[in-house]
């Protein structure tokens, strides 16, 4: 099969070429395991986590990849789930152990055990994968697959994130940073809380003005004083900055949810600004995101149907993955990015 692959951790910013096309032998399912025939995989700001070491894979090399979505190919012995041909979606979580304390409670998402799809296991930027048939997702019909792949991670993730952040309808809601989680959280919170009015703050003018089309009631730069008091933020920003303008900006009891994998270090400083009584006093909160749970993904699904929510997004050939990645760092286009893959 064609894969992308990464053999060495990198900074994208000196080598604009971190992946390499490759033929590999397919992979093949055991046991409860199915082999999917990838047809699209979302393109992710965790994958430049990865590849720059923020988040390495424990092993190289590594094909990355963890929106995907594809066709069921061919079945393990012990794999009766699916049916060939059916279509299935895999996201950020390839596995968790089932038996800890953190799985049997529904957390998965903080077992110790947790392999993330792409970064501990070869993931989608290639022609076939195999995953475990518990961790495949039926993709509803109403999506084609390059609509669905954004909603594994940024819809899903997204999703877990407003989750957390407990936000009651007409209170009112900041997003700190507005990519591909953050237009899908927009739409979800016009469905489930009518009265919630949204703030968005982006270092981009295309990006400010791209939420104020799709109903936000204002959007500034980062270092902006929102004109209202906030009563939750998501944070899904890679800079330090943009945490310490949002702690400002929260109501009293107020809470801040950061939805990043890593925080890059370049502007870590920023954190010194910090004043105990305009930044944390008051009982504000501060909450992090880690991984997702199939719940998460299922529910999400399920919502995104509801909805009738249709990413933007911007396809790009597999071999092209290394142009999509740099895209995505320097910000260029709008919408969710992905692989189209035959
Ligand atoms: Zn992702
Ligand atoms: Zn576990």
């Amino acid at each position: 099969m064609k894969a992308m692959v990464l053999h060495a951790l990198c900074s994208l910013e000196e080598n604009h070429t971190p992946l390499e096309m490759m033929e590999l032998p397919d992979p093949v399912p055991a046991g409860d395991e199915i082999l999917v025939k990838v047809s699209v995989c979302g393109v992710c700001h965790t994958e430049l986590d990865e590849i720059e070491g923020r988040t390495p894979p424990p092993h190289l090399p590594i094909i990355p990849g963890h929106q995907v979505i594809g066709r069921v190919e061919a079945m393990g012995s012990r794999a009766s789930a699916f049916k060939i041909g059916d279509r299935v979606g895999i996201a950020w979580i390839y596995s968790a152990c089932g038996r800890c304390t953190f799985c049997l409670a529904g957390n998965e998402n903080l077992c110790p055990d947790f392999k993330a799809t792409g970064r501990d296991v070869n993931g989608g930027y290639a022609q076939y994968m195999t995953v475990s048939q518990g961790f495949a997702h039926r993709i509803p019909q109403g999506f084609s697959d390059s609509e669905a792949a954004p909603l594994l991670c940024a819809g899903a993730i997204g999703y877990r994130s407003l989750r957390l952040t407990g936000l009651k309808d007409g209170q009112n809601l900041g997003l700190t940073g507005f990519g591909a989680s953050g237009h899908l959280v927009l739409k979800m919170v016009q469905h489930l809380y009518p009265k919630t009015q949204v703030f968005v703050f982006a270092r981009s003018a295309q990006e400010r003005a791209f939420s104020l089309e799709l109903g936000a009631i204002w959007a500034g730069e980062v270092r902006e004083e929102s004109p209202e008091k906030l009563h939750c933020i998501i944070d899904t920003t890679p800079a330090w900055a943009p945490v310490v303008e949002a702690l400002m900006n929260l109501e009293s009891g107020g809470k801040l949810v950061i939805n990043a994998i890593r925080k890059e270090e370049r502007d870590k400083d920023s954190l010194l600004q910090i004043a105990y009584p305009t930044h944390l006093w008051l009982e504000k909160e501060i909450k992090s995101v880690a991984n997702i749970s199939r719940r998460d993904v299922s529910e999400f699904l399920a919502l995104a149907t509801e909805m009738g929510i249709r990413p933007e997004i911007q396809e790009f050939d597999l071999e092209e993955a290394n142009e999509a990645l740099l895209e995505l760092k320097t910000k260029r286009i709008r919408g969710a990015k992905v692989l189209r893959i035959d």
